[in-house]
């Protein structure tokens, strides 16, 4: 390993920062360039969600530096996901099966801030309110803009580190100069964050440890706890249609919209038409590139290379496992960047298409499927199995959220228990009617 060569890194969200100490503590020169000012001494939007869930994948990688115990004083466990139904019944639905199975609620500055900070006491310089414009990898030159007087230069980089975000700077430049391809499919639905604020004794006004849902076939509403007793609530709806943004262009209609489908959340909303209207819709969509890289001179990383829609709740999660990933081939390859940036590539790219795929498929599931008492009695099913076969049968959202197991491989093992749990509860209506016989020779044949 050469310590002292210089590496560039673009960006510094959670997996920029992540990446950044991690290369500083190998003896890199980081230099690391955001377009943003710096949120731990400016008041600034973290950006998208102010908080998300942190699973197993994360907080794999944040043990491997060394930042777990600083950052569980941020979290709250949520133990499942609690329904709210349309008649006003709650019910909790557990995400797992074993009382160490719980995601985690952590506020993405806190989160980002503790990141920034690790990255700069291991000698990271994160340089803010710089824009990476373009790149000539030729040359090994960024052309960075002043987001302050918008001012250009041009600034040699070494190796270049792309976690710029889904709008990536540096993929354009990796798929420009390798002639590859991005395809950024942009879903039809979008979000909007509203804040459901303390009760008068500061405490939480909901069930603390969970992350709840109103799930209303097209569209839904969901809620993460806070650590000062708010929660943060969102709605993702269609941009277009009957029901969707569009259609809530008055304070009458957005009234209305929560009153007839969210009446138990509607009156905890703070200022709930004031802050619709204030508040930004975001879009959400899926980013695939390829290749990843240039020749051992640029990479991109987190959402630069594979943004994906939130309902797993795995895109950070992701992005802190490419860490993971990258110090694997670093300690294969040492500074031979182009195998480092090739072996790195072959491993994740397969992962990260198979969780964007997983990401879709669960907005179905969070929105609607989870109403239905046919998958309640699967998701039953599914933990008896996983108590009976350990090894061979562990259900598809545990082993993306619990386990470190590869994403396609849990895709590849999720389409396979599927089909036994179509077949076994075909026509069982309760867990007593199962046919465990049957089961144990499809889980023996299939899996
Ligand atoms: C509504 C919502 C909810 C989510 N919930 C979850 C969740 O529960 N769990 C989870 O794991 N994931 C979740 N995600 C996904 C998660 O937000 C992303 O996967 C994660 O932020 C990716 O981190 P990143 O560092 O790769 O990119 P980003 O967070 O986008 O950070 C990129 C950074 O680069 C900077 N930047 C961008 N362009 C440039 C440029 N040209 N020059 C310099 N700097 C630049 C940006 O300012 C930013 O700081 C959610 C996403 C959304 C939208």
């Amino acid at each position: 390993m050469t310590a002292g060569s210089a590496i560039t890194v673009v960006g510094a969200g959670p997996v920029g920062a992540l990446m950044s100490l991690y290369l500083a503590r190998r003896g890199f020169e980081v230099t690391v360039y955001e377009r943003r000012p710096d949120m731990r001494r400016k008041e600034i939007s973290a950006g998208r969600s102010i908080n998300l869930a942190l699973a197993n994948r994360g907080i794999d990688a944040l043990e491997r530096v060394g930042l777990m115990d600083e950052v569980q004083r941020h979290l709250i466990p949520m133990r499942g996901r609690m329904i709210h139904h349309e008649g006003g019944d709650l019910d909790l639905l557990p995400y797992g099966n074993k009382p160490e199975e719980v995601i985690y609620s952590v506020s993405r500055a806190e989160l980002n801030k503790t990141l920034m900070n690790a990255a700069e006491a291991e000698g990271a310089t994160i340089r803010f309110g710089w824009r990476c414009e373009s790149i000539n990898l030729r040359a090994g030159t960024l052309t960075l803009v002043d987001e302050g007087d918008g001012g250009r230069r041009d600034v040699p980089c070494g190796v270049v580190i792309g976690a710029d975000g889904g709008g990536s700077a540096v993929r354009e430049a990796v798929v420009t100069a390798t002639n590859g391809a991005q395809d950024e499919d942009i879903l039809g639905h979008g979000y909007k964050e509203l804040t459901i604020p303390p009760g008068t004794n500061g405490g939480f006004r909901m069930e603390e440890n969970a992350l709840h849902i109103w799930p209303r076939g097209g569209f839904m509403l969901i809620a993460l706890p806070n650590p000062n007793g708010s929660f943060t609530a969102t709605l993702f709806l269609s941009h277009e249609g009957k029901e969707s943004f569009a259609a809530l262009q008055t304070d009458t209609e957005v009234e209305a919209f929560f009153n007839r489908h969210f009446p138990d959340a509607a009156p905890l909303i703070a200022d709930l038409t004031s802050s619709f209207f204030a508040n930004p819709t975001g879009m959400l969509g899926t980013v695939r590139c390829f290749p990843w890289h240039h020749e051992g001179k640029a990479v991109v990383m987190g959402d630069a290379a594979h943004a994906i829609v939130p309902f797993h709740g795995q895109g950070m999660n992701a992005g802190f496992e490419d860490y993971v990933a990258l110090d694997g081939c670093i300690a294969r390859f040492g500074t031979d960047w182009n195998a480092v940036f090739a072996v790195f590539e072959e491993g994740r790219k397969p992962d990260a298409d198979a969780i964007a795929d997983m990401a879709l498929e669960n907005y179905i599931e969070m929105r609607d499927t989870v109403r239905d008492p046919k998958f309640l009695l699967k998701k039953e099913l599914s933990w008896k199995l996983e108590e009976r076969y350990p090894d061979r049968f562990i259900p598809r959202y545990s082993m993306v959220m619990f386990h470190l197991l590869p994403y396609a491989e849990a895709y590849r093992r999720g389409k396979l228990q599927a089909a036994i749990l179509d077949e076994l509860t075909e026509s069982a209506g309760s867990l007593d009617e199962v046919d465990f016989d049957r089961a144990a020779i499809l889980i023996e044949k299939m899996m």
